[in-house]
C-alpha cells in the first residue's frame, strides 16, 4: 500500500524525522482560517496528494503568495487529474529557503537480500535525469542487518558521491530513524525527495514516500486507518473484502487469470505473455474455494468491461473440480458473460466429473490439461474471435 505525502510525513514525525508543519485541505470553503489556525505564514506551497511521484513536473505542486493566490490555486488543484489519480486532498505548507535537495531512501534490495540505502546530493525532482547523466552522484549501499546503519555506510554514500562530509552525523540521524521505521512498518520502500538542506544547515523531509507490504496490514492498525483515503480500484476493494486478492496488472490486456496461489498465477501470467498475448487482472482465490465463491470471483472478474476471457487454474489439494466447474457455470450463465469465453484448467477430486458438469452446460466454457495447452486455448479462442 502506497501512502499519500501527509500520511507518511505522519509516521516519520512518530521516528522524529523533521517535517514541515502543514494542513490538509479537502474545500475551498474556510481555506483561510486553515492556513492562519495552522499558523502558516506566506509564501506558502499547496500541494496535490495522490499516491504517485512527480507531482512537481505535472502541475501538481504550486506556490502562493497571498490568501487569494491561495485559494484560487486550491480551487484549480482539487480534484485534477495527475496521471489517473485524482487530488482529494491538498496539502498546504510553508515555502522553504532551500539550499540543496539531497534524495534519501532504503528499499528492500533482492538482490543483496538486505536493506539497501540509496543517497544522492543531487535529488528533487530531476533525480532521474542525475541517475542518467551522472549515475556517480548516487550510492547503493546495503546494509548489514545484523550492523544497522554505521558511521562507514553513511560515509561512503557521501564519499562516493562527493557530497559535504560535515553533514555526516545529522545525515546518519536521518537514515537512522528511516531504518528504524523501514523495519517496524514493513516496508518496501521508504523515500524522502527531497530530503532539503534549508539556508540554516538542518535537514528537512518535505517529501515522503512510503510503501507497506499489504501482508503486515494487520499489524499496523494506524496505516490501515490511512485506507479510506486512497484511491482503490473497485476490483481491489470488493475482492479484498470477501478475501480475495485481486491484482491489477496490464490495462490494455484482456485476459483474466484465476488461480488458487500467487506461484501459479505468475506461471500462467509468464505463458500467456510468451504467446504475446496481455493479461487484464489476476485474482488469487486461495485455499478451499467452493462453487459460490469461484462464481464470486469470476462475478468480480467481469466487472472489468475490458475483460472478454477468463482463465481459472486449479490445481488439486483442497480444492473440488467439481466444486469449481459449477461456480464456472453459475458465472457464464448470468448476464455479465454474456460474449465472455471460459477457459478451465483443474487437476485434483472429481476432475472426471467436472468434466462432465462443464460438457452437459453448453456454455462457452473450455476445458484444457495443463498450462501449455490452456495457453493454446486462449490464443486460438482470441484468434477465432478475432476472426470472425
Ligand atoms: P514530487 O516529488 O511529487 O514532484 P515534491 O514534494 O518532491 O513532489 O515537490 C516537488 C518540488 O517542489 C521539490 O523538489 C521542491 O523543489 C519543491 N518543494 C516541495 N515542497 C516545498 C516546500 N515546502 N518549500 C519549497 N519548495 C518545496
Ligand atoms: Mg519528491
Amino acid at each position: 500500500m502506497k501512502l499519500l505525502e501527509y500520511q507518511a510525513k505522519a509516521v516519520f514525525e512518530k521516528y522524529g524525522i523533521p517535517i514541515q508543519k502543514g494542513v490538509v485541505v479537502d474545500a475551498v470553503e474556510g481555506i483561510d482560517e486553515k492556513i492562519r489556525g495552522a499558523d502558516l505564514r506566506f509564501p506558502i506551497v499547496i500541494k496535490a496528494q495522490v499516491q504517485i511521484g512527480g507531482r512537481g513536473k505535472a502541475g501538481g505542486v504550486k506556490f502562493a503568495d497571498t490568501p487569494e493566490e491561495a485559494a484560487k490555486l486550491c480551487g484549480e488543484m482539487l480534484g485534477m487529474d495527475i496521471r489517473g489519480f485524482t487530488a482529494k486532498e491538498l496539502l498546504v505548507l510553508e515555502k522553504k529557503d532551500i539550499a540543496k535537495e539531497w534524495y534519501l531512501s532504503i528499499m528492500l534490495d533482492r538482490y543483496s537480500k538486505s536493506p539497501l540505502l540509496i543517497f544522492s546530493p543531487q535529488g528533487g525532482m530531476d533525480i532521474e535525469e542525475t541517475a542518467r547523466t551522472n549515475p556517480e552522484r548516487i550510492a547503493k549501499v546495503p546494509i548489514d542487518p545484523i550492523r544497522g546503519v554505521q558511521d562507514y555506510t553513511i560515509t561512503y554514500a557521501l564519499d562516493k558521491t562527493g557530497a559535504d562530509g560535515q553533514y555526516r552525523d545529522k545525515l546518519k540521524e536521518v537514515v537512522e530513524k528511516l531504518y528504524r521505521m523501514f523495519f517496524d512498518y514493513y516496508t518496501m520502500l521508504v523515500e524522502i525527495n527531497p530530503l532539503a538542506l534549508d539556508d540554516q544547515g538542518r535537514l528537512v523531509a518535505l517529501d515522503g514516500k512510503v510503501e507497506v507490504d499489504d501482508n503486515a496490514l494487520p499489524f499496523l492498525p494506524d496505516i490501515t486507518a490511512f485506507r479510506d483515503k486512497l484511491q482503490e480500484d473497485p476490483q481491489v476493494i470488493e475482492a479484498r473484502n470477501v478475501n480475495f486478492l485481486f491484482i491489477p496488472i496490464e490495462d490494455e490486456g484482456n485476459i483474466a487469470v484465476m488461480s488458487n496461489g500467487s506461484g501459479m498465477l505468475m506461471s500462467c501470467i509468464d505463458l500467456i505473455s510468451k504467446k504475446g498475448m496481455k493479461v487484464h487482472a489476476a485474482l488469487d482465490l486461495g485455499g478451499g474455494a467452493t462453487a459460490e465463491r469461484i462464481a464470486e470471483a469470476v462475478r468480480i472478474m467481469l466487472g472489468r468491461p475490458k475483460i472478454d476471457t477468463v482463465f481459472i487454474c486449479i490445481f488439486g489439494g483442497i480444492t473440488r473440480c467439481d466444486e469449481v466447474a459449477k461456480g464456472a457455470v453459475i458465472a457464464m450463465q448470468k448476464n455479465e458473460a454474456a460474449g465472455k469465453h471460459l477457459i478451465l484448467r483443474m487437476e485434483g477430486t472429481n476432475k472426471e466429473e467436472a468434466a462432465k458438469i462443464i460438457a452437459e452446460s453448453n456454455l462457452p466454457i473450455t476445458v484444457a490439461e495443463g498450462i501449455p495447452n490452456s495457453v493454446d486455448a486462449i490464443y486460438r479462442i482470441k484468434h477465432e474471435k478475432k476472426g470472425a
